[in-house]
């Protein structure tokens, strides 16, 4: 099976994560910096977890004004749309546009938006933000970052997450930034069940009342767990490649995407930080696939979640289930 041209959805994907490194090293270039610490022959380098942190945070460290934002946004889509994604929501972190000022972050935005429209026109790629919490920055500043989110929900911020480090606090420390969001009307989702296990995925659902779940994979340790994801609905943004890369898992046949799908979960798949995994979506389409054996039905079911779950308005929802059901 080739996947090269079916038209797929992404729900879970960081902006500067999904970098190019022949975008970061141009930029790198303009400004002065030296970022060959981290880039090897055309790709990031790193060893293990904590190393990917390091090589992550200095290469995006590079990507500072909001001009610098316009064009991440439209390298980043450009490569997506080559992968056939026709609808992508992008995890932004206010505290890295703007250190959590909401003029500021306005900024940051008219540019990213500026981009996502550009690229909507010209290679049919759509895309929404999630006004993102660095969790490891804590309580206080999310409340910041809450703000930001209510100040700007709309027809293009439609979400709100929370990433960073899984180990520090709990879900529940981060209520308030949450209940404002809601509030905004956002969609709620967090990172939780990569590292953290069954309680975090737990904590996210009660004290968060997040309808998605980024990763969420730990789920499949707890049989009353993934019960009780069925029956409050709930959809886990799966990043297949990024969980062994990371090694969540030790290899794709450990992975239990395909477990959680045969027990009912609503599950989609994402790439996560693409250029980092060296993964694409035709990449994880390709390995389940192989690995998995899922078929045409099994793809159009993750696409049809992801629709399903998306956090953009029911006109938007009708558009993309017509380009994935008319082909
Ligand atoms: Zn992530």
């Amino acid at each position: 099976m080739t996947f090269a041209h079916r038209p797929k959805i992404e729900l879970h994907m960081h902006l500067e994560g999904a970098m190019p490194p022949e975008f970061a090293l141009e930029l790198a270039g303009e400004k002065g910096v030296d970022l060959s610490a981290s880039i090897e022959k055309g790709q990031y380098k790193y060893q293990g977890f904590l190393e990917f942190l390091k090589t992550y945070e200095h290469v995006t460290s590079v990507i500072t004004t909001p001009e610098d934002y316009y064009r991440l946004t439209r390298a980043v889509l450009e490569q997506s749309a080559q992968n056939g994604v026709i609808y992508t929501e992008s995890f932004i972190a206010p505290d890295f546009c703007g250190g959590g000022d909401v003029a500021a972050w306005r900024d940051y935005l008219a540019a990213i938006k500026q981009a996502a429209d550009e690229m909507e026109r010209e290679k049919g790629i759509m895309m929404r933000a999630i006004a993102t919490v660095v969790r490891h920055f804590g309580p206080d500043v999310a409340k910041k970052i809450g703000i930001c989110a209510q100040e700007t929900a709309g027809d293009f911020v439609t979400g709100f997450g929370m990433g960073g480090d899984e180990n520090v606090g709990k879900q529940g420390d981060y209520k308030f930034a949450y209940d404002m969001a809601r509030e905004a009307g956002l969609g709620l989702t967090t990172h939780a069940g990569e590292w953290g296990g069954v309680p975090s995925i737990l904590q996210a659902i009660d004290d968060l009342g997040v309808s998605r779940i980024g990763h969420g994979v730990q789920a499949i340790e707890d049989p009353k767990l993934v019960d009780y994801l069925i029956e409050k609905n709930i959809t886990l943004e799966i990043c297949p490649i990024s969980n062994i890369v990371l090694g969540v898992y030790p290899k794709m046949q450990d992975h239990p995407i395909s477990r959680l799908k045969e027990a009912g979960v609503k599950v989609t798949v994402s790439t996560d930080d693409p250029p980092f995994f060296h993964s694409t979506m035709n990449k994880e389409y390709s390995n389940l696939s192989d690995v998995f054996g899922w078929n045409e039905q099994d793809l159009l079911q993750i696409e049809r979640n992801a629709i399903e779950s998306a956090f953009c308005d029911k006109e938007t929802k009708e558009k993309l289930f017509k380009q994935i059901e008319g082909r």
